[in-house]
């Protein structure tokens, strides 16, 4: 996606350990236009797939699959990273071993929002090694509910997620492939 690289080229920041700050536009800034190209364009990846639901991770996630799901007109659901008394009691968990905090969180989604016969698209952010996606599809699983495919704004593809989950079969489109970071630059894959 043309435009989404250039904004990252024009605006994103690479960090010391392979991080990319995407900050004044996806992160913490939003950058709403852009947000709504990136919702048509996972609208045009996942065309003719049936979708009854979007799922994501709080926080990063919310912003993006709410625009998307506009153009989907399905309902969004987050999957909530910190216990809270206003969760449900009854609900699916997955586990996230998050290389970059280094260590393992839960993500929780209440039953009563994801049942059997939802056809879900997940979407997140970044790719990185693949864990938050398996943590979301590990509550995708345990309502056996479907997983029709991934929606990814910019994967790393020098990080083993991609290949991870492809490999089980997943439909993962990343709007943006990161092939390397050289000399402060990203250096895109497509
Ligand atoms: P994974 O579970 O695939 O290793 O990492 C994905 C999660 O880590 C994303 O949801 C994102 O929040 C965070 N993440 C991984 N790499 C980066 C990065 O380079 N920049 C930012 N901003 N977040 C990242």
């Amino acid at each position: 996606m043309e435009l989404l690289r250039k904004k990252i080229i024009q605006d994103g920041r690479v960090l010391e350990g392979n991080i990319l700050k995407v900050d004044s536009f996806l992160n913490h800034q939003l950058d709403i236009e852009l947000l709504n190209e990136i919702g048509k364009e996972f609208k045009k990846r996942f065309e003719g797939k049936e979708i009854t639901k979007i799922l994501t991770a709080e926080v990063s996630g919310i912003a993006i699959a709410a625009i998307a799901a506009q153009y989907f007109n399905v309902p969004v659901v987050f999957a909530k990273k910190s216990e809270s008394k206003t969760l449900d009691n009854e609900t699916y968990e997955g586990n996230v071993y998050s290389y970059t905090k280094g260590k393992q969180y839960r993500v929780r989604v209440a039953k009563r929002y994801i049942s059997e016969s939802d056809k879900i698209l997940v979407i997140d952010d970044f790719l990185a090694n693949g864990q938050a996606i398996l943590g979301l599809k590990e509550i995708v699983d345990s309502a056996n509910a479907s997983l029709v495919g991934v929606g990814i704004v910019i994967e790393k593809g020098f990080q083993d997620g991609g290949n991870l989950l492809r490999k089980i079969g997943i439909n993962i489109q990343s709007l943006a492939i990161v092939e390397k970071f050289q000399d402060g630059a990203v250096v895109f894959k497509y």
